[in-house]
């Protein structure tokens, strides 16, 4: 069996307790409008275009099956339209400058857990493990369970960040192999959850009732997002979910742009490209008025 899986970042701190390997998964249900992993969504690799890096040599042209790479006055044009059904990506291979690469692999189950199990004495030391992330490691759930047996019987802490788009037979299996979820909540009006991702809100928050019901471990995840979901209607709504799920953890997400090169450089749009970053104050805002609720809340 194997797993695509976009990037392996080692030493994190944010995402769960101690020090951390973070797994992100290929492929997500969601759409979320300001996601800062776009190239995650897709479930196929995908190529990847760094236009700081080409020469502008076109030495890799003439391998596109296509003709999706050309030149225009010195400046390369690079069309994507068939960059994703493309196979073998050829150009790939003719670019010295490595402006051009793959997002996401396939791993097998023994070669992800030895990547993760690399790092052990770190867990050991600081009362970290790893946490899978995305993407939605549910997506791929075959792969995942598979992969929280295979830590776990090595003695690792396992976390999921979960979009909660899951089967409810997958999160029952995983749960005995999970030390953590990492449960995002976004928007909680159905339209404007619909709007902004593209999916309904109700299977979410019927499988978070599902997690908290069977006593799993819950920390809830809420990306603040200027105008969006940080509205005070929509922060009493995630904080009331959170009561009546006798929830006490929040960790806010503030908006940031660090992804928003990504976006052109995997040849999708952004439409939210004009949107600020949320400012460290506002940010704070948010967090007195969950702390102000009880609610022990942190901002990352
Ligand atoms: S991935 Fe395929 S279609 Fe896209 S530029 Fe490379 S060779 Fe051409
Ligand atoms: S081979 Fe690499 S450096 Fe040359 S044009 Fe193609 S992407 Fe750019």
């Amino acid at each position: 069996m194997t797993g695509n899986i976009l990037n392996i970042q080692h030493y994190a701190v944010h995402d769960g307790p101690g020090i951390r390997t973070l797994v992100f998964f290929k492929g997500c249900p969601l759409r979320c409008a300001w996601c800062c992993n776009p190239e995650s969504q897709q479930f196929r690799s995908q190529l990847r275009y760094i236009p700081y890096r080409c020469k502008a040599c076109l030495e890799c042209a003439p391998f596109c099956p296509y003709g999706s790479v050309t030149s225009e006055n010195g400046i390369i044009k690079r069309s994507f339209t068939h960059c994703y059904s493309c196979e073998t990506k050829p150009c790939i291979d003719h670019c010295m400058a490595d402006a051009v690469s793959l997002s996401g692999r396939e791993y097998t189950v023994e070669e992800l857990t030895r990547k993760v199990a690399a790092d052990i004495d770190f867990y050991r030391n600081s009362g970290g493990g790893v946490t899978f992330s995305g993407g939605e490691p549910f997506a791929q759930a075959e792969f995942l369970i598979a992969m929280l047996q295979s830590c776990k019987a090595l003695g690792i802490h396992t976390a999921i960040e979960t979009c909660g788009w899951a089967g409810r037979n997958d999160l029952r299996r995983a749960m005995p192999f999970t030390d953590l979820f990492l449960f995002d909540l976004k928007l909680i009006d159905p339209e404007e959850h619909y709007e902004y991702t593209g999916k309904p809100v109700q299977p979410i928050l019927d499988n978070l009732e599902f997690l908290t019901r069977e006593g799993a471990n819950i920390v809830i995840r809420f990306p603040l997002v200027p105008g969006i979901t940080n509205t005070q209607s929509n922060l009493s709504a995630i904080a009331a979910v959170m009561q009546s799920n006798k929830l006490k953890h929040i960790v806010l997400e503030p908006y940031h742009t660090l992804g928003s090169d990504k976006y052109g450089e995997h040849g999708l749009s952004n439409s939210l490209a004009a949107l600020e970053p949320m400012s460290p104050a506002v940010a704070e805002e948010a967090r007195l008025f969950f702390a102000g609720l009880g609610l022990d809340c942190e901002v990352i």
